[in-house]
């Protein structure tokens, strides 16, 4: 899509757009104050703003077909990310000019793709060109993330981190957002895939998420209940070279293993931008493979059709394949030779067949920019 292509004829007071974003590497690391690696992809979704002289607002998505109005009253459904974003704003201060909304969008919903946090931050940012024309204060970009942060977890009720809305509002073209979840710095690492010769090849696994919430409650509690056994503030403060002794104070072997994913997760990012920096891109392919097996025996968050995804992509010549996402379905990530993105979709095509799996979308995706102005 065209950003804005599909938006209704006329003029608009503030039009941008947020992309979805896809985790390079660093899995579960978020609400362990660790180390995550997303970047934006090149699906967006743009929302357009007109001032209205009626108090309120209006919001209408080209995806859901609806349009709801609302004021002061609790949205619930697709419109509360919107919503979300007006009362965020507000309870910081700022005085959000009433106005009508139109949104479209091609991140694919619920795919863990985020586009939760791209609605968000596309949101907050006609709302804040419309405040500033209106004579109020300014919203740097980096102080936008905690904000639709908020609103999704306050607001729309969604337990998640800070990533999907650092990574939609701040990522860079040609760039991976390297973000430390404890400080929020972060650090724009050059993740030029096209001049290296390479694709990162996404696979929607299409597996229908089962028990998705419970479990992720599970791992999150088992975290931080490991962590207050070993005296840390979060698993952030155990590293690699003190794995050995922090994994001899646990009893618990689920616990044992929940451990050592978080640590050697956070340690791979570390290894992940040292090789991107270094502008030695194949090296990360090992690393992905690595922060799977992780995902797949340690933390035990993946299902057969991401396992398979990769497993077959590694056979068809991938430098490197991993789950992205929180788990129990979702995409797969796959780096690999630009002229073998097809073959490899392929196979990993032919195998869910022969394993009555759903079949899998797949497309191929270049680090692209994080929230901007589009003109029209
Ligand atoms: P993900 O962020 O992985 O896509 P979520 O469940 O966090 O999945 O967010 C998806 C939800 O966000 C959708 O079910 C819908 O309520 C809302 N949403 C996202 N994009 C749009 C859009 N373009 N129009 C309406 N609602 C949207
Ligand atoms: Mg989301």
């Amino acid at each position: 899509m065209t950003a804005g292509s599909r938006l209704p004829e006329g003029s608009y007071d503030a039009v941008w757009a947020s992309p979805g974003r896809v985790n390079l590497i660093g899995e579960h690391t978020d609400y362990n104050d660790g180390f995550v690696l997303p970047f934006a992809l090149p699906h967006s979704t743009v929302v357009a703003a007109r001032r209205r002289a009626e108090p309120g607002w209006t919001v209408t998505s080209e995806q859901t077909g609806e349009t709801v109005a609302f004021q002061d009253e609790k949205v619930e459904g697709w419109a509360a990310y919107v919503a979300g974003i007006v009362w965020v704003l507000r309870e910081a201060g700022h005085d959000v000019p009433p106005a009508d909304l139109w949104i479209t969008s091609d991140v694919p919903f619920g795919a863990g793709l985020s586009s939760s946090a791209a609605i968000e931050c596309a949101t907050m940012a006609v709302l804040v060109d419309l405040i500033r024309a209106s004579g109020g204060a300014d919203l740097p970009m980096q102080l936008r993330p905690r904000l639709a942060q908020r609103a999704e977890n306050e607001y729309v009720g969604a337990p998640t981190g800070i990533m999907d809305q650092a990574a939609s509002t701040l990522c860079r073209a040609g760039h991976a957002l390297f973000l430390d979840c404890r400080s929020l710095a972060t650090e724009q690492v050059p993740f030029d895939v096209a001049e290296a010769g390479l694709a990162v090849l996404v696979i929607d696994s299409k597996a229908p998420h089962a028990h998705v919430t419970s479990e992720y409650a599970a791992r999150r509690r088992s975290c931080e209940d490991a962590a207050k056994l070993l005296g840390v503030t979060a698993l952030r403060d155990v590293d690699v070279a003190g794995l050995d002794d922090a994994l001899a104070q646990l009893d618990d072997e689920v616990m044992r293993r929940r451990v050592r994913h978080v640590v050697t997760e956070d340690q791979r990012v570390l290894d992940t931008v040292a090789a991107l920096r270094a502008g030695n891109l194949r090296a990360v392919g090992s690393l992905m493979t690595a922060s799977h097996e992780s995902m797949r025996d340690d933390y035990e968050i993946t299902v057969p059709q991401v396992d398979t995804a990769v497993r077959v992509a590694l056979e068809h010549g991938a430098y490197g394949a991993r789950m992205t996402g929180g788990g129990f379905g979702g995409c797969v990530l796959a780096l690999v030779n630009e002229d073998e993105h097809e073959s490899i979709a392929a196979a990993v095509r032919e195998a869910f067949a022969a394993n009555g799996f759903a079949p899998p979308d797949s497309f191929v995706v270049t680090p692209s920019a994080g929230t901007r102005k589009i003109s029209r």
